[in-house]
């Protein structure tokens, strides 16, 4: 046994059920009638859980604040001031998201602190629980604004016009969100924790498969995306010859076709999708004049993300020619490594629980990518059935939310009491 024994009496005092309730509590706020949830980050229903959370968390007496970029932190205090221990994740869903991508990772942080003050527990250093606004990017892309104004990566002001669907500007939902809840204390932004750790849902098959119960995670694969915009000229489709035409469309398909050619791989370890096409004038009768796609990238090895990612812009240009085509990155994250304590430390404690664990590297990527820019950080991951996930059916059995907060609440508590050292 590693783990102290504070460490181990924290574990002991998750309880199951009150994390399984608020999960379920929560699923509430966006509800879908297929069982799943939409909840966009700074909409109404992201605010009305972000209500939700502060009530749950003033109830217990810890000290609720903000950032300038909406993300609410969660503050139990420690015997000194000084950097915090930090937890937690995202409260935001994709559109047809399901209950526990994110959610899971801020109530099981939340969970943490009750059982730490349940156990009776003091711990050196403060442990704090985030929730990061916008870690999806499903209504403003790019996602991982919150973590990234936090983290320093990007300038919080160059998010300020990125627009949703219907035009609404980001900057005018963040002020709209801090509008609702003024009573607030404030803090800056890029406030470094000593260490950060996220509970999350693995949203693969991995362990399911293996019938384990915890990953330790090693590491984010890298990220590249891009938003392609074709530019044609629109027409009548009745009257139009194909040969003089100039369709958007067209263009677009074959761009796509090559960047799958571009993107092939017989090991499977590419990343590649197109999730999101716009097309204009968008009616049936008309050629289009303008066609817009993304394209989200991935890959544990850099030299393959330079090498394919170089390759985009030059592809997608000929293959859309006549039309004129402009592709701008919109996200470029290197391949994130751990530190090998941090995991290790998460790996021993669950271990000392009785859980099984394995490494796994995340092939999503998370907010603790920007974490792991200025603290010590690494993830732990939790089953995901049938390796669902950004899906209605997304789903995480109670004994494994369960077990992942017992893993991160010891986690916690041995981090915070300088037990473990990162
Ligand atoms: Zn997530």
């Amino acid at each position: 046994m590693t783990i102290s024994d504070d460490a181990l009496r924290a574990a002991q005092a998750v309880n199951a059920e009150r994390l399984w309730g608020r999960l379920m509590r929560m699923a509430e706020f966006g509800a879908r009638p297929d069982g799943g949830v939409d909840r966009p980050c700074l909409s109404a229903e992201d605010q009305n859980a972000r209500a939700e959370l502060i009530g749950w968390a003033e109830a217990r007496g810890y000290q609720v604040s903000v950032d300038r970029a909406a993300n609410l932190f969660i503050r139990r205090a420690g015997r000194r001031d000084g950097p915090a221990i930090l937890t937690g994740s995202h409260m935001d869903s994709q559109p047809k998201g399901g209950r526990f991508d994110g959610i899971g990772g801020v109530l099981g942080g939340l969970e943490a602190l009750d059982a730490i003050s349940e156990a009776g527990l003091e711990t050196d250093r403060a442990i704090e629980v985030v929730a990061f606004t916008n870690e999806e990017g499903g209504r403003f892309s790019p996602g991982c604004t919150g973590s990234m104004s936090w983290s320093g990566a990007r300038d919080p002001a160059s998010f300020d016009d990125l627009e949703d669907e219907n035009g609404a500007r980001y900057a005018d939902a963040l002020n709209e969100t801090l509008s609702k809840a003024p009573e607030l204390a404030t803090r800056p932004l890029g406030d470094a924790p000593a260490a950060y750790v996220e509970l999350h849902i693995e949203q693969g098959p991995v362990l399911e498969e293996k019938a384990l119960q915890i990953a330790a995670v090693t590491g984010i694969q890298g990220v590249r995306w891009y938003d392609v915009e074709i530019t044609g000229d629109t027409a009548h489709a009745g009257t139009t010859p194909l040969a003089l035409r100039r369709d958007a469309v067209q263009a677009m398909h074959r761009a796509i076709a090559a960047l799958n050619a571009l993107m092939a791989d017989p090991d499977d370890v590419v990343r590649f999708t197109v999730g999101r096409i716009e097309v204009e004038p968008n009616s049936p009768n008309a050629v289009a004049d303008k066609a817009r796609f993304t394209i989200d990238f991935r890959h544990p090895d850099r030299a393959v993300l330079e090498q394919r990612g170089n390759a985009v812009e030059e592809a997608v240009r000929k293959a859309a020619e006549p039309c004129r085509a402009e592709v701008r990155p919109s996200l470029f994250s290197d391949p994130t490594h751990f530190p090998e304590p941090i995991v290790a430390i998460i790996e021993q404690a669950a271990r000392d629980l009785d859980f099984s664990v394995m490494r796994l590297p995340s092939g999503a990527f998370h907010d603790a990518l920007f974490a792991s820019q200025i603290c010590p950080t690494a993830m732990i991951f939790v089953p995901s059935r049938n390796g669902l996930s950004h899906h209605p059916d997304e789903y995480t059995a109670p004994e494994h939310m369960a077990a992942g907060t017992q893993v991160l609440a010891a986690t916690l508590v041995d981090l915070a009491n300088g037990n473990a050292t990162v």
